[in-house]
């Protein structure tokens, strides 16, 4: 299965390297419940009438599941997928590329799918609609439409920013999920099950340790328990303990909620250089040395979720709860009032 992956994207690699951590079916995925349900009954019709799937689009921020679910879903319908992302399509030949290699019922799965240029958007409503892809051939006097039949397949779309979907784009998806950040129960259930995997032991408080450290995130909690493990490994001890694994995230500088240097830089520079806020994104990435989109993708909605930051339409501005999670006073009287 692992051949069929097609993999565009290099930075993607830690996703390669993590394959056998990830879940093959829906049973094996743990969490997300009602996703879970509505997947279920989505893939149970479809396989029932035998079509191929309608187009799934899944938005949430990045380690969450998102291109788990979309080989889940291959995996599920016993067919081919072909992974690659967003910015990599660059031109319309591109596109006709990969859609024209596609099979009866294959899966195309488009990682960042809110950086697919517009143009390209534009050949992908007739072939997501109709199956056709409507081709400009030569330019001037020569020009012609050229209208190329394809094969039904199935577009799963994943973003991490939902909002920068258009919408038509948004319409042509049938399927339409938001992967929420994980309970700690789920992540503790995550942890437990990726270390049986890494055949490396692990009590209940420990995993639940890493858990509540993880930003509610499969990922981040599968990149700590590998840390954690590594941390015993080097004391010829096999089993993480309570004791090591606060050891060893100490030793990653997260603190008990979960955050990181980074989010602690953001918070610290708001609250420092800019009074609390509000302060534009741009700015608070020029002062953290972190571009402004990786802000708001994957710091930004965990300091959100947490409540300690908050978006207003006039920049981030730390709230009372982030003040006193940072040990600072906080400066205003009414600000949370307003
Ligand atoms: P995304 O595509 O949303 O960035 P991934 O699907 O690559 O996230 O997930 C990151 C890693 O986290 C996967 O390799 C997998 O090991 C793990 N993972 C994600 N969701 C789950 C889950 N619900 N249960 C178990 N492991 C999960």
């Amino acid at each position: 299965m692992e051949n069929d992956f097609i993999e565009s994207n290099i930075s993607k690699s830690d996703k390669i390297l993590d394959i056998p951590l990830r879940p093959n079916s829906l049973d094996e995925f743990i969490g997300q419940e009602s996703l879970k349900k509505r997947l279920s009954i989505f893939i149970g019709a479809a396989k029932k009438r035998q079509e191929s799937l309608g187009h799934i689009l899944f938005s949430g921020p990045p380690g969450l599941g998102k291109t788990t679910l979309a080989n889940i879903m291959a995996k599920t319908m016993k067919t081919n997928i072909v992974v690659t992302t967003g910015p990599v399509i660059e031109k319309p030949g591109d596109l006709a590329g990969v859609l024209t290699s596609l099979k009866q019922g294959d899966i195309l799965f488009i990682d960042e799918i809110h950086r697919l240029n517009k143009a390209i958007e534009e050949y992908l409503y007739p072939a997501m609609e109709d199956f056709t892809l409507d081709l400009l051939i030569d330019s001037g006097p020569n020009a012609r439409n050229v209208s190329v039949k394809l094969n039904k397949f199935t577009l799963i779309g994943a973003t991490t920013r939902s909002g920068l979907i258009s919408s038509p784009m948004r319409s042509r998806f049938s399927f339409n999920a938001r992967l929420d950040y994980y309970e700690p129960e789920s992540i503790k259930d995550i942890v437990t099950r990726s270390a049986k995997i890494l055949n490396v032991t692990i009590n209940d408080d420990s995993a639940m340790t890493i858990a509540t450290r993880s930003r509610g995130t499969p990922r981040i909690a599968n990149n700590l328990l590998k840390w954690t493990r590594d941390f015993v490994q080097m004391q010829n001890k096999h089993t993480i303990d309570i004791d090591e694994a606060k050891k060893a995230l100490t030793l990653q500088n997260i603190d008990e909620e979960g955050l990181d240097e980074m989010d602690k830089k953001i918070l610290n520079v708001i609250i420092d250089h800019y009074n609390g806020g509000p302060v534009g994104v741009n700015t608070i990435g020029v002062a953290v040395s972190e571009e402004s989109t990786t802000i708001q993708e994957v710091y930004e909605p965990y300091l959100i979720m947490k409540g300690f930051l908050k978006r207003t339409p006039r920049g981030r501005e730390v709230t009372k709860l982030g003040y006193e999670h940072m040990g600072k006073k906080y400066p205003k009287n009414f600000g949370e009032l307003l």
